[in-house]
């Protein structure tokens, strides 16, 4: 069975909060088993998503997007998916719009 992210993070944020409680006590607390919190607490990997970082899932340290060229801070692009979304209504305007009698 593998881990949901939000039940390492679940885990993590407790160790982190209560490090004098038992692994035991962490997999009832976090509804995980006891293997699993003995898991994440041994494996760097898995370690540690600070809980700051907690909001977005699509949040990434920012990096200048090779489309467009802005500094952002998502994957993908919200600057470049917000142009996409632009250009494709203005491309189904035009298609709409009445031809012009000749
Ligand atoms: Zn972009």
């Amino acid at each position: 069975m593998s881990l949901r992210p939000d039940q390492i993070r679940a885990v993590q944020e407790l160790a982190a909060a209560e490090p004098r409680l038992s692994q035991t006590k962490l997999a009832q607390r976090t509804g995980v088993s006891r293997a699993s919190v003995q898991r994440i607490l041994s494996t760097p990997d898995l370690r540690p998503q600070t809980s700051d970082s907690e909001a977005d899932p699509d949040l990434v340290p920012p990096y200048r997007c090779r489309d467009c060229g802005h500094t952002v801070s998502y994957q993908p692009c919200k600057i470049c998916q917000a142009n996409r979304i632009l250009d494709s209504t203005r491309t189904l305007r035009l298609a709409d719009r009445p031809k012009r009698a000749a």
